[in-house]
């Protein structure tokens, strides 16, 4: 049981509250003189700026909600508390240099009981090494990304838009007959080039690219190959660069946790660019039925009744690693504020110069010879 006093901005008027913070691992409440507010999940919360030498905490749904502590934080607190990010919490905690002798003694343990590495190493990887293993894994793509003038454009203008803060390295469409979007190691991501074509808007598009820039924020992929493939990956990288590597890349799977984060990462960054997320809704659910013929439960009929063909075809898809549910289109539906005028994520023209991207540009390699 955590009880605390702290300092408090309900962010509707210029009150400095000071209740008592009541809580528990899951989450909390304010209890102040002859009021209370909460709960509120820990998870919600964001580190800022400290005010003097208060540490000073944020809520991503509460505009100019605020809670500070004065003084030192009790250990059980803190680890509850989200960290201001740079390299990640651990590290920023006890410098860079030292948290690499720590993971290198870490990697050597774990090699030396010949155990797959845990998920939550991920967060101690320095970011240089992620991206340099990224790099050797990924290189171009064996030329297989579109580039066109106008396209590019287009995709630098849906860029800024979702990610103007540039978490991602690159972001780039891929000549591949897939319906898929992948967060690479190394802060990359690729759009395959069915997905554009199956979206029938931009912001379409944008919603599968925000929930993607969310695993790129949370280090999603890194945290999945080391859980999926062992610390090999960090210590060694992977043989080989391009396709070899796609099959294993496509094969991992994020909890379920990860997927909620990068959803919610997705509607963030959709209403910070005025992007409405109905268009996400509906492509999710229109995909819900093509890929496994749904009802609107959700459930509707099993795998097996489709044409093998299609099934294949269907394994590849992001909406067979991301499965479309009622509360998932919901999540995006319930999200559009009625009455707001949202703007569209492209103009038609960037739009149209995305779509004709892989088929405008007359060197990209096609995905013959991945072996899918
Ligand atoms: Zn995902």
């Amino acid at each position: 049981m955590i009880n605390i006093q702290v300092w408090h901005y309900d962010g509707r008027n210029a009150n400095k509250w000071q209740p008592q913070l009541f809580g528990d691992s899951h989450g909390f409440r304010l209890i102040g003189d002859g009021w209370e507010a909460g709960p509120y999940s820990w998870a919600d919360l964001q580190a800022l700026d400290n005010a003097g030498s208060d540490r000073v905490f944020g809520h991503q749904y509460e505009p100019g909600w605020r809670i500070g502590f004065a003084g030192e934080i009790p250990a059980d607190v803190a680890a509850l508390l989200p960290q201001r990010q740079r390299y990640g919490g651990f590290i920023d905690r006890i410098g860079l240099w030292r948290a690499s002798a720590v993971l290198a003694c870490v990697a050597a343990l774990v090699v030396f009981i010949g155990v797959k590495a845990p998920g939550w190493i991920a967060p101690f990887v320095p970011q240089s090494w992620e991206d340099n293993m990224g790099d050797a894994m990924v290189g171009d793509f064996g030329g297989r990304y579109c580039h066109t003038k106008d396209g590019d454009a287009a995709l630098k203008a849906l860029t800024a838009k979702l990610d103007p803060e540039g978490h991602a390295r690159s972001i780039e469409v891929a000549n591949i007959r897939m319906v898929n979007a992948i967060a690479l190691p190394g802060r990359r991501i690729i759009i395959f080039t069915d997905l554009i074509e199956k979206a029938e808007s931009p912001d379409e598009v944008a919603g599968v690219l925000g929930h993607e820039l969310g695993h790129v924020e949370h280090r999603d992929t890194l945290t999945a190959m080391m859980r999926q493939l062992g610390l090999s990956v960090i210590l060694g990288g992977m043989d080989g660069t391009g396709g070899s590597q796609i099959n294993a890349l496509l094969g991992l799977s994020f909890s379920r946790e990860a997927e909620h984060q990068a959803d919610l990462t997705a509607l963030d960054k959709m209403k910070a660019a005025n992007i409405s997320p109905t268009g996400t809704a509906a492509f999710f659910r229109r995909m819900d039925k093509s890929l496994w013929g749904t009802s609107e439960d959700g459930k509707g009929k099993k795998a097996e009744d489709k044409v093998q063909g299609e099934q294949i075809r269907d394994l590849t898809s992001w909406f067979a690693s991301h499965p479309s549910s009622k509360s998932r289109y919901e999540l995006f539906e319930n999200a559009a504020v009625k009455g707001h005028e949202y703007a569209p994520a492209l103009t038609p023209a960037q739009w149209d110069a995305l779509r004709g991207m892989c088929v405008d540009d007359r060197d990209v390699k096609s995905d013959f010879g991945f072996g899918f």
